[in-house]
């Protein structure tokens, strides 16, 4: 289980994101990578160490204020490039970071296979963001409820956080058997694996529980389901650091 962080607000997103990984560190990793939403995507993944993800990104700037990041521990396909995160749905619309293994991705792959879908990366994650992709397109629904859907439909363990390029101003993120955890700023939201790369932005934190999943959105404002769609009303935890 290595290290998710996200962010969504009015601040530069890529500083926020290098910083939460390099934060992560500790919880060990193998590649990392960020995907950015400002007029597109922009996707950066490398094996290796987070300053090796900043050199691969050299000077590049991108005025973007959502995004998120990954620190990957292989267990789908090796720790190369290509297999590292966040990964991209057929589409091109919907990029994922995903800490945790799902179980029943072969069976899952093979299905998606039938209906016309190919895979870039040799990776169960790569599966679960073309499953939330086909659900949402088979159901004709919104994201965040085919997210709901398709999550009922896997075996395993994950924490991830989805970007939708058509939708600049969301982020969703879920979890079940890895740990999650929202930062709740002024106009701002941080999601990660832990509150290490949160508390020097705020101290307001709420816990995704259990098969929780969370739509956070630019104004600063969340809501919280279960995954069999019951609303939750968050409680604010205030860290004492
Ligand atoms: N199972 C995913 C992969 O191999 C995620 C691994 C992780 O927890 O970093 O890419």
């Amino acid at each position: 289980m290595c290290g998710i962080v996200g962010y969504i607000g009015k601040k530069e997103a890529y500083p926020i994101l290098i910083k939460g990984l390099k934060r992560l560190e500790y919880r060990g990793y193998d590649s990392a990578g960020i995907a950015l939403l400002n007029n597109g995507l922009s996707i950066y993944k490398k094996a290796g160490k987070v300053s090796d993800l900043e050199a691969v990104v050299g000077g590049a700037t991108f005025a973007a204020n959502i995004g998120i990041g990954h620190t990957r521990w292989a267990t789908h396909g090796e720790p190369n490039d290509r297999n590292a995160h966040p990964h991209i749905s057929q589409s091109g619309d919907l990029a994922i970071i995903h800490n945790g293994i799902i179980e029943n991705y072969a069976s899952i792959k093979e299905e998606l296979t039938k209906r016309g879908y190919t895979f870039r990366t040799d990776t169960d994650t790569e599966v679960l963001i073309n499953l939330i992709e086909e659900v949402q397109k088979k159901e004709n629904t919104t994201l965040d409820n085919a997210v709901r859907i398709a999550l009922n439909q896997v075996v395993g363990a994950y924490a991830i956080v989805i970007l939708n390029k058509n939708n600049p101003d969301q982020l969703i993120a879920a979890r079940k058997g890895s740990p999650m955890v929202l930062g709740i700023g002024s106009d701002e939201i941080f999601v990660a694996s832990d509150a290490s790369p949160i508390i020097e932005y705020t101290q307001n934190v709420v816990y995704l529980e259990e098969q929780e999943y969370a739509v956070i959105n630019r104004n600063g404002s969340y809501t919280i389901r279960t995954l069999g769609n019951v609303e939750k009303s968050p409680e604010i935890i205030k860290l004492e650091f």
